[in-house]
């Protein structure tokens, strides 16, 4: 592409070596030991083992944790991930969320480290292999002033080796025993898992800027991918990501799935993780309504009466949710008191709460409905405008 033409591009000898070499290696071990162990209980338990610490560590931890400063949590969680993000071998926490933050200020363009405007090639892998001038540390002053995550930028390589690599073969020695247990370990756990790890997180860098829809914004690629989000711990959500960086979860519904939010919300429950930020669900839904209805907008004449019907909806919506929340408060305090009601009073003071609530819901419903048929009114007058000439 043009505008990168004048940046000096050299090859990354060290990256691309381990990038095309562990895979070879994880291949060819993986034949060797099938045909001398077979396989058995052992080696996809030690294999799902380091593919969850490593994983979640960079999921939970060094996106939404490190990068995106969604929650915040205590230090041993912070160590964990510290060990066992760097046992994904994708550098560490400091230089990752350097270029995770600039991704997100710079989306597609040229300052984007893996814009997929230069290809899903170059945003996959080929970012990791290239080298463009000198490497950019920037916009993570919080970070380095962290003493773990300081600690963690020094020795990441030798870290990553002794979580990553050692360790699995440790626990297969300890488990099975002999060369079996040892190789197995190295082999699952180690080879075979990084593979795994590192193209999952990096399908999120090139397939969920490529495949998927887009609820809530069209001002970058990012788009939102259930499929993705099954091989990434809840990351395919890519498209809530970009336009909500700021809540915790990805999968922002109850039933989406999200193992790294479901993680960072148990963790609160045991004092681990506390703070978790949350978009409101209102802010949500107007968004993507705010998106419907302006692709329509643009497809035909501003129309006032439109305009102003819109806004009314989306009134409607806010304040439904607003006092869906109070409603529910209410409830909440009133269970508090629940011991000192008779149990017939007490049926009553529920039944009461609960129609409330259900009315708050419905209103939430009247407002979706409302708002399809705007844009239903809205289709039917693009459509009924003469074609120019
Ligand atoms: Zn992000
Ligand atoms: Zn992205």
């Amino acid at each position: 592409m043009s505008e990168h033409i004048g940046r000096p591009s050299n090859i990354n000898i060290i990256n691309s070596a381990f990038l095309i070499g562990m895979p070879i290696i994880a291949i060819t071990s993986l034949v060797y030991y099938s045909i001398n162990y077979g396989i058995g209980w052992f080696e996809p338990i030690i294999f799902v083992m380091f593919y969850l610490a490593s994983g979640l560590s960079i999921t939970a931890g060094y996106h939404r944790l490190f990068s995106h400063r969604t929650h915040k949590a205590a230090w041993p969680l912070k160590l964990f991930y510290a060990l066992f993000g760097a046992a994904a071998f994708q550098n560490s926490v400091i230089k990752w969320c350097s270029d995770h933050r600039r991704h997100h200020l710079k989306t597609d363009t040229e300052n984007d480290p893996y814009s997929v405007t230069r290809g899903f090639f170059w945003a996959h892998i080929g970012w990791v292999m290239i080298d463009e001038g000198e490497e950019i540390v920037e916009n993570v002053e919080d970070l380095q002033a962290d003493k773990i995550l300081a600690w963690q930028d020094r020795h990441i390589f030798l870290i990553g080796f002794l979580t990553g690599i050692l360790l699995p073969a440790l626990v297969g020695f300890a488990w099975i025993g002999g060369a079996h247990g040892f190789l197995g370990g190295l082999v699952y756990g180690g080879f075979v898992r990084v593979v795994i790890v590192h193209h999952a997180t990096f399908l999120i860098n090139s397939a969920a800027h490529t495949w998927g829809s887009q609820p809530y914004s069209t001002e970058n690629t990012s788009k939102d991918s259930a499929i993705l989000s099954f091989l990434t711990f809840g990351e395919g959500y890519h498209n809530f990501h970009h336009t909500f960086q700021a809540d915790y979860r990805n999968g922002h519904k109850w039933y989406h799935w999200d193992p790294s939010k479901w993680l960072i919300k148990a963790a609160s429950w045991i004092g681990l993780t506390r703070e978790l930020h949350k978009i409101p669900a209102n802010v949500i839904e107007s968004r993507k309504m705010k998106k419907t209805f302006n692709e329509k907008v643009d497809a035909s004449e501003i129309d006032t009466h439109f305009q102003e019907k819109f806004k009314e909806c989306l009134k409607q919506l806010r304040n439904a949710f607003n006092d869906l929340k109070k409603r529910r408060k209410e409830y909440k305090t009133a269970k508090l008191s629940k011991k000192s009601e008779s149990k017939n009073n007490w049926k009553a003071i529920k039944q009461g709460h609960k129609t409330r609530i259900k009315q708050c819901k419905k209103r939430i419903s009247k407002a979706r409905m409302e708002f399809k048929l705007l844009v239903e009114s809205m289709r039917l007058n693009i459509d009924k405008k003469p074609v120019p000439a």
